[in-house]
């Protein structure tokens, strides 16, 4: 049984927008609902918990897989949490996705489980393209990272409950802040396989990222 807890409780300000990011209509509908929809026809997944508020709730609707809500917490980390203790008992695997990356693809979210169900844990990424450095706040370069090692995570990650719960456990008692799902597993050495991701599922942040967004949309519907 594979449980999804689909992250949809984010305030969105970096885009300067007064509505959340992912409920900004894309191409028709809520950008949530484009990666929901693919989710949702996948056979794969056995349930569904979307975190979002309330007010939002409504915009997600299934007739096929069981749907469940849990409410958002204050960091992306919390919603996770809350999220992972709507889920079911007898989940083998729990694969977590960002509501803001509207483009992922079936492919790609069907290598993670294959990877996931191998190692107990694993998540999305591309290599960096960028050049990245270490910087002081005043904005003076201390150190030069090695860019071949280098990948920038994305969604879904998959992990197996049993570590994602040692792995709260851990952030719970040593007040840590993680910013993506796998590293709870880091946090308790479990390790963790990379999985190739498609650079189009990037994720909706800025108003430059929905710029990018329109442009994919507008030439997949001519496309079509
Ligand atoms: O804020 P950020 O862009 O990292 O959010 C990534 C995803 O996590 C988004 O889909 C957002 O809605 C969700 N999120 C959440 N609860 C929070 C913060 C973010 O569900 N407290």
């Amino acid at each position: 049984m594979l449980s999804l807890i689909f992250l949809a409780g984010g305030s969105g300000t970096r885009m300067g927008s007064p509505i959340p990011k992912q409920f900004l209509p894309l191409g028709g509908k809520p950008v949530a609902l484009h990666s929901f929809d693919l989710f949702l026809s996948l056979s794969e997944i056995s349930e569904i918990i979307v975190v979002c508020a309330p007010p939002y709730q409504h915009y997600f609707t299934s007739s096929t897989t069981p749907l469940r809500f849990a409410l958002p917490g204050l960091r992306r980390q919390d919603s996770v949490y809350h999220g992972l203790k709507a889920c079911h008992p007898n989940s083998k695997l729990i694969m977590i996705h960002d509501a803001a990356r509207p483009f992922v693809e079936k492919k790609n979210i069907l290598d993670l489980i294959c990877a996931a169900d191998r190692t107990g844990a694993a998540a999305l990424a591309t290599p960096a393209s960028s050049t990245i450095k270490i910087c002081t706040p005043q904005k003076i370069v201390q150190q030069t990272l090695e860019r071949s090692t280098l990948w920038q995570m994305q969604t879904p990650q998959a992990l197996l409950p049993s570590i994602l719960h040692q792995g709260f456990l851990q952030t719970l008692q040593k007040n840590l802040e993680v910013t993506d799902d796998v590293s709870l597993a880091e946090a308790i050495d479990h390790p963790v396989e990379i999985v190739n991701g498609s650079p189009s599922n990037f994720k909706l942040t800025t108003p430059f990222d929905w710029l990018v967004a329109q442009t994919l949309i507008s030439a997949s519907h001519g496309a079509l």
